[in-house]
């Protein structure tokens, strides 16, 4: 029997892929075992990064995280059947010794795209950002395509002096090398040129087994998906059921994003200035008091009430999207989001927040060609949310829009390239019988203690890795 074990990071845009990630295998008769803490096994996603009260206290959540080691070591000792492998969060770095001390071979999972993974390794190894100006485009060497970012856009784990979890990432860079190989939530059609650049340099123990949000194939999982949904579903779909097709934009910056009052005003207002129907919704963590005042004072509720739909918490955003009468998706470009967005075939507006987003944004509007940008240049601080440079404004948000929307040629090429991607992405899961790769020919061999040999080939030639099989 084969037995897989997977450590989510407790955190949304993590632990959702991850859980599609296991009924992906449970389809193919694999067990799956996945390790969580009481509070996510309660939602199922019910994560806990977003429910930190400030995200200064990041640190000690990975800390806490930290000490999930030595209890899940006794308990995988002990487990039947016993583990063939685990596939991890990548930010768990102490999972790299949890793997060397029990000799299971241990799979990383981060949740970002080959094309973000290889931008981010050529950058650790050119070091060419660190000599860039703060706001003068530069090129990313190595790359299939010319990609150019500022500074200001890199994530923070490529700047140096950053303080925001600096070692944090730098431990995270130096377990991630010792992995046996990688799993991504892409498919090769929508990147190929990038995942197979990116398998050359992880020695071909890449698999990409994406999109894994169409795992959800009935109403009730997208529905339920990450967490219970703060809005009645049939309502939402009934709001959603009145309106054209292609008519509605849905707006919704991820699970963790906190924009500051505000920067969320100017973008209620763009959208109401948009004159299209559309769904917000509304992550205010520390910021609700003050967003809800201003709701309140501008009469935003009422003056939008015709076209409008508020969302305060969760919103079944896979559902939303799949629905027909959504014509554009307003996203931060997290990788999930994303790719549900490219999965919907919706052409998009672009407005990245942090982490990898901006290059997330380069891939869909550079590369895709489904994409408007909002003109966000800046990334935010992520313990603050608060970004350093101009806040995107609402005519901006309109212009966006309205790109997006336009029914002239641009607008309908935009739209067919996003049908395109959504009908590839289709194909990907209903016809490939070989999705997971990684599971069909587990070789009995013990793991390689030295790095270097656990990458190459298998005696057979084939790139397999591997797995224990258990009786
Ligand atoms: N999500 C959702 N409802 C919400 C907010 C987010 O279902 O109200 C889901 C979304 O579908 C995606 C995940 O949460 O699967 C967010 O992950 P992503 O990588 O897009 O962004 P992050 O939240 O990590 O910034």
């Amino acid at each position: 029997m084969i037995n897989f074990v997977l450590i989510p990071l407790m955190a949304p845009g993590h632990i959702i892929p991850m859980i599609d990630m296991a009924k992906l295998f449970a389809e193919r008769g694999i067990i799956v075992t996945i390790v969580t803490t009481p509070l996510n096994a309660i939602r199922f996603s019910a994560v806990s990064i977003d429910t930190l009260p400030s995200y200064k206290l990041i640190n000690n959540f990975f800390n806490a995280a930290k000490m999930l080691q030595k209890p899940l070591e006794q308990m995988l000792n002990g487990l039947k059947p016993a583990p063939s492998c685990i596939i991890c969060d990548k930010h768990l770095s102490w999972t790299a010794d949890l793997s060397n001390n029990l000799q299971i071979p241990r799979i990383i999972f981060d949740g970002m795209s080959c094309f973000t993974q290889l931008i981010m390794n050529n950058l650790f190894i050119s070091k060419v950002h660190e000599t860039a100006s703060e706001s003068e485009p530069f090129v990313v060497p190595s790359l299939p395509d010319r990609i150019e970012f500022t500074k200001l856009q890199l994530p923070d784990l490529l700047k140096p002096g950053s303080v925001v979890v600096k070692d944090f990432f730098e431990e995270v860079r130096a377990t991630e090398t010792l992995s046996y190989g990688v799993v991504v939530n892409s498919f090769e059609d929508l990147e190929q040129r990038y995942v197979d650049e990116f398998w050359k340099i992880r020695g071909g123990k890449v698999w990409c087994i994406g999109p894994l949000s169409l795992f959800n194939r009935e109403n009730l999982d997208k529905a339920q998906r990450g967490n219970k949904a703060s809005i009645d579903t049939d309502q939402c779909l009934r709001w959603l059921d009145s309106h054209e097709p292609d008519s509605v934009i849905y707006a919704c910056l991820g699970s963790l994003s906190r924009l500051m009052p505000s920067q969320f005003i100017e973008l209620a207002l763009g959208l109401e200035a948009s004159n299209y129907s559309f769904i917000l919704v509304i992550h205010g963590g520390e910021n609700t008091e003050e967003i809800e005042k201003w709701i309140l004072e501008y009469g935003f509720d009422e003056r939008i009430k015709e076209r409008g739909l508020l969302i305060r918490g969760w919103a079944p955003q896979v559902l939303i999207l799949s629905h027909s009468s959504v014509g554009g998706f307003l996203t931060h470009c997290g990788w999930n989001s994303t790719l549900e967005g490219i999965c919907a075939g919706l052409p998009m507006i672009t407005w990245p927040l942090f982490a990898e987003q901006f290059l997330n944004e380069k891939l869909v509007v550079q590369i895709l060609g489904t994409g408007v940008r909002v003109g966000a240049e800046d990334v935010v601080d992520f313990t603050t949310q608060e970004r350093s440079g101009m806040k995107v404004m609402k005519d901006e948000v309109k212009a966006a829009i309205d790109m997006v929307m336009d029914q002239g040629n641009q607008g309908c090429e935009r739209r067919e390239k996003a049908k395109a991607l959504k009908e590839m992405a289709k194909r990907r899961i209903t016809e490939s019988a070989d999705i997971i790769p990684l599971i069909e020919e587990p070789a009995q061999e013990p793991l390689a203690e030295d790095e270097d040999e656990r990458v190459m080939e298998n005696d057979d030639g084939s790139d397999m890795p591997q797995i224990q099989e258990t009786e």
